[in-house]
């Protein structure tokens, strides 16, 4: 329900969407919301917004939220509303009968970049220092990890390196595998703004999106790259820059580990990877390639912004590494409107990452078998922590399946539906004796829990979120938590309730906590962002006021490190059974699987998914646009219309995954990045029929 009528009162409040992470003010009557009202202050908006933030948060009080714990037996059992300290002790003594009976690895917690940097800080915890072990995941896992591993091998931590203001300064512009215009618009209107300033534009992108051309927009250089090729593609961006002299040698001679970078150059100019070797793998004409390389190289201060289309290929983390070394060999890293920028899909992406959710690391990035390290964080928790990386959220499925894992605490996550191979990912759920789900809906995951505990949304909570470009924003609660705790208590309650205490009154406590262990946020304070408004990390004694631009003297971790970014093809391939390959995205008015966009009435621009296809792989099917088709690969298959556009080029096809009815994930495959097992959801092979089945 949205109250209509004039605000009594507003608070300053940070989007709960996508990670550009605007500023709002959530106007009130009583504790009813009004209006999102776009913050002008706001740095990373300055007063603009998208239709999500400004109009999609009627979801908060949606008729579907779940304000009562709940718990059953069996997953066959009808639910059965509960106390909260029911529900809680529910949850303590499952989880402690499954570690007596199937040891203390058997359990383990997922945690959500749609949490609070406080509430991921404490999942982490209650996973590492309450049940003993280091399982513990967050989304990232499937969306930007191989940004973790790739930035951190080259650069020296896992973070965008400018911020958006940045993009005024950019004379070229690089976007590979990103859509801002629907993923990140208000960041991508900062983007139109400069390119129709003057600045350059490559896409590298399988689809002409929206950037490629548009009224006042013309892409110098669309690189249709096919899916599954980017490493080839950036590969022979390098090969040019190498062998055509465009190196910036004083850069690189001050700036990189130059054995590193002589061992790359040699490896990088062999003619396999010229733009005419691999034509024919990336789909993409030579001479644009070449005048594409030439360009970045040499057009002025160059920066690279890319998103999923890079990360969620089973060589993401090859492909991150790639882009660092290209813009290092050209001195594009460290200066005003030059870097390499992940645009993070959901707004704390970057924050539960920092927050020490992944299973090798704890906060700031610091490996779980470093003894320094874990000896600061043993002495002020008061728990001897394991020194062994933990199980990822692919792992914890795989072990489950095999009758090893047994227990999840699953904080704002919805797996079965966000994740890949729907068939695999249910497996595990149902072998799994306690699944205990937090979250503001009956999920597609709940449908396996046996522990319901009520979230919170965005307007309920306390806390922190961290942007793409590492900027730490206040959220304020505006509402009471409709199921009568915050998340982070709700975490709290079920640490105490297993006997590890957690004694927590205000998330600003877990803050000062979090920056006494985090040398990068060891300078933020609640105080200190109600004074400047939003602070970019790394703060601390060095950079008082936050770091907007990083590496600008020397790279975090000294001396730039190039890598070898051999090509590898995916095991996905097309035959004649799946000759089409099917790649997926997100549309302006949707979010991610939907569960907050369709419950308000940015489903009326969206009401389904739908499948592009282009005219050529129509016609020769017999499809015409708003056919009901089938999509069929080696995992399943699901039926939704066709949209015929020549937005996609012949032999590739794209849907969204944000209606669980359509299930897009059941027919992705469990191919993941090598390093960081971030699926592959872009690329699938396909086949498209017409069909009369619903
Ligand atoms: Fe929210 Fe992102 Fe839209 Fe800004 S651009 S209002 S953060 S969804």
């Amino acid at each position: 329900v949205i109250a209509m009528g004039q605000p009594e009162h507003a608070k300053v409040t940070t989007c709960a969407y996508c990670g550009v992470g605007c500023s709002f003010k959530a106007e009130m009557q009583g504790d009813r919301i009004v209006r999102m009202v776009p913050y002008k202050d706001g740095k990373a908006n300055e007063g603009h917004s998208c239709v999500k933030g400004r109009f999609a948060y009627g979801y908060a009080t949606h008729q579907d939220r779940i304000t009562k714990p709940m718990v059953r037996e069996r997953i066959t059992d009808p639910w059965r509303e509960v106390s909260w300290e029911e529900a809680i002790q529910h949850a303590a003594s499952a989880f402690k009968r499954i570690q007596a009976q199937y040891g203390r690895d058997s359990v383990g917690g997922i945690t959500s970049s749609r949490c609070t940097n406080e509430e991921a800080y404490l999942v982490q915890k209650l996973v590492r220092a309450a049940f003993g072990n280091n399982n513990v995941d967050t989304c990232a896992r499937v969306c930007h990890s191989p940004t973790g591993y790739g930035l951190m091998s080259t650069l020296g931590t896992s973070a965008g390196t400018q911020d958006f203001k940045s993009v005024e300064d950019a004379d070229v512009i690089l976007v590979i595998g990103a859509n801002p215009t629907d993923g990140h618009p208000v960041f991508g209107s900062r983007m139109k703004k400069r390119l129709r300033w003057g600045a350059k534009l490559i896409v590298a992108d399988p689809r002409r999106i929206d950037l490629v051309k548009s009224p006042h927009i013309k892409a110098t250089h669309h690189l249709p790259v096919k899916p599954g090729s980017n490493v080839a593609l950036v590969n022979a961006l390098a090969h040019v820059v190498v062998t055509e002299g465009l190196i910036d040698e004083v850069y690189v001679r001050e700036r990189c580990d130059l054995k590193d970078f002589e061992i790359w150059a040699r490896f990088i100019a062999d003619e396999r990877h010229a733009p005419e070797a691999v034509q024919e793998l990336t789909g993409c004409d030579p001479a644009e390639v070449r005048a594409a390389a030439r360009l970045y190289a040499k057009g002025g201060a160059a920066a690279i912004y890319y998103g999923l289309g890079v990360t969620e290929h089973s060589q993401g983390s090859t492909m991150v590494m790639g882009m660092a070394n290209l813009a290092m060999a050209t001195g594009n890293i460290g200066k005003p409107g030059a870097g390499v920028n992940p645009l993070r899909g959901q707004n704390n992406v970057q924050g539960s990452c920092d927050m020490g959710s992944f299973p090798h690391e704890l906060t700031g990035y610091r490996h779980v078998s470093d003894d320094a390290t874990r000896e600061t964080f043993e002495a002020l928790w008061g728990a001897e922590l394991s020194p062994n990386p933990g199980l990822r959220i692919t792992n914890m499925l795989d072990e489950a399946v095999a009758g090893t894992f047994k227990g999840l605490y699953i904080q704002g996550e919805d797996i079965a539906q966000s994740d890949p191979d729907t068939h695999h990912v249910t497996a595990g759920l149902r072998a799994m004796e306690c699944i205990v789900v937090q979250d503001l809906f009956l999920n597609e995951t709940a449908k396996y829990a046996h522990v319901f505990l009520p979230g919170a949304s965005f307007l309920e909570k306390d806390g922190t979120f961290t942007n793409a470009e590492r900027r730490i924003s206040r959220v304020r609660q505006v509402m009471a938590p409709m199921g009568g705790y915050g998340d982070w208590e709700g975490t709290v309650l079920l640490a105490n309730a297993l006997g590890y205490r957690m004694d927590y009154t205000h998330p600003s406590q877990i803050m000062d906590e979090i920056a006494s262990l985090t040398p990068s946020f060891a300078g933020v304070s609640y105080a200190k962002l109600e004074e400047l408004g939003s602070i970019q990390w790394p703060c601390n004694d060095k950079a008082p006021q936050g770091t907007p631009m990083m590496h600008v003297d020397r790279f975090v971790r000294g001396l730039g490190r190039f890598m070898l970014t051999e090509f590898v093809a995916s095991d996905e391939r097309t035959t004649r059974k799946f000759p089409l390959i099917l790649t997926t995205g997100r549309i302006l008015s949707q979010y991610n699987v939907g569960a907050q966009t369709r419950r308000t009435a940015n489903s009326l621009w969206h009401p389904e998914d739908v499948l592009e296809i282009h005219p050529f792989d129509a016609e020769s099917r017999g499809i015409v646009d708003g056919d009901l088709i089938s999509l069929e690969s080696r995992s399943g298959d699901i039926a939704l219309k066709a949209r015929v556009t020549e937005r996609m080029q012949p032999g590739v096809v794209y849907t969204t995954f944000h209606h669980a009815k359509t299930g897009a994930n059941v027919i992705t495959t469990d191919y993941s990045d090598w390093a960081t097992n971030c699926p592959e959801y872009k690329v699938t092979a396909v086949q498209v029929r017409r069909t009369n089945r619903p």
